[in-house]
């Protein structure tokens, strides 16, 4: 059976500054996948990569079943089916909520007006910010626009979701609510793969965790071994200063 997501031999350099190193991982149907590693090892790097945000210097990337990297592939195609969340929310600032959330279903699905707001509107009930759909990004919490921003990702079916440090701009108080969101996507099967330094989340929900070091993957296994017991000082050193 193929993966959901296959990284091989990926590189990734800005002119002389070599990026990535040789990235190589899966992540299964249904498995959470958390990144971990300190600031500037390549992290955000290696996601936008995966969705093809950059281009790769070397090596290919494959999203079920289709490879991103071949020059001939409809790109636009396959990065529908990824969903991306970043650290800062990216909301229009102009929209509300609900418009928010139809606005891709109705440009780049070609979705009805009415079936594009009841796919915003489950999804809004499901991230609970559904009585929010009328507001303004500006009026709502940070934790709330982040939820915001996983349920516009939701609204195009995505295959695979990624996130990319999405509680780090958050107010403390707020991270549990868009980490139990991120908890419920994965226990309804979600593929995902998610960079963060919320190592409990990452010890209770993924299935693998992948630590990463100067452009290279050091060592990934459960999180177990990985956030329990790990092999390498520099894993251990990285602990050491996010536990
Ligand atoms: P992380 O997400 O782990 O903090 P990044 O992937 O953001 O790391 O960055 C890794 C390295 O790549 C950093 O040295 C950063 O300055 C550099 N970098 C990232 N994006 C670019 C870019 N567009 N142009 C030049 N250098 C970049
Ligand atoms: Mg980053």
């Amino acid at each position: 059976m193929s993966h959901a997501v296959e990284i091989r031999d990926l590189h990734k350099s800005f002119g002389s500054l070599e990026v990535l190193k040789g990235i190589d991982f899966t992540v299964d149907e249904g498995q959470v996948v958390c990144v971990i590693g300190p600031s500037g090892s390549g992290k955000s790097t290696l996601l936008r990569c995966v969705n093809l945000l950059e281009q790769p210097t070397k090596g290919t990337v494959t999203v079920g079943g289709v490879e991103l990297t071949d020059p001939d592939v409809d790109l636009d195609a396959a990065r529908r089916r990824l969903g991306m969340v970043f650290q800062s929310f990216n909301l229009f600032p102009h929209m509300t909520v609900l418009q928010n959330v139809m606005i891709a279903q109705r440009r780049v699905l070609r979705r009805g007006r009415a079936e594009a707001e009841r796919v915003a509107r489950g999804n809004l009930e499901k991230v609970g910010v559904a009585a929010k759909c009328d507001d303004f990004p500006a009026q709502l919490s940070g934790g709330q626009q982040q939820r915001v921003a996983i349920a516009r990702a939701l609204a195009m079916n995505p295959s695979l979701m990624l996130f990319d440090e999405p509680t780090s701009a958050l107010d403390p108080e707020l991270v549990g609510d868009v980490l139990a969101v991120m908890r419920a996507l994965a226990d309804d099967g979600m593929t995902m793969l998610v960079v963060t330094h919320e190592m409990g989340f990452a010890r209770e929900v993924a299935d693998r965790v992948v630590f990463m070091d100067g452009g290279v993957i050091v060592e990934e296994g459960p999180p177990d071994q990985v956030i329990g017991r790990p092999q390498h000082a520099r894993t251990r050193s990285f602990l050491s200063r996010v536990l």
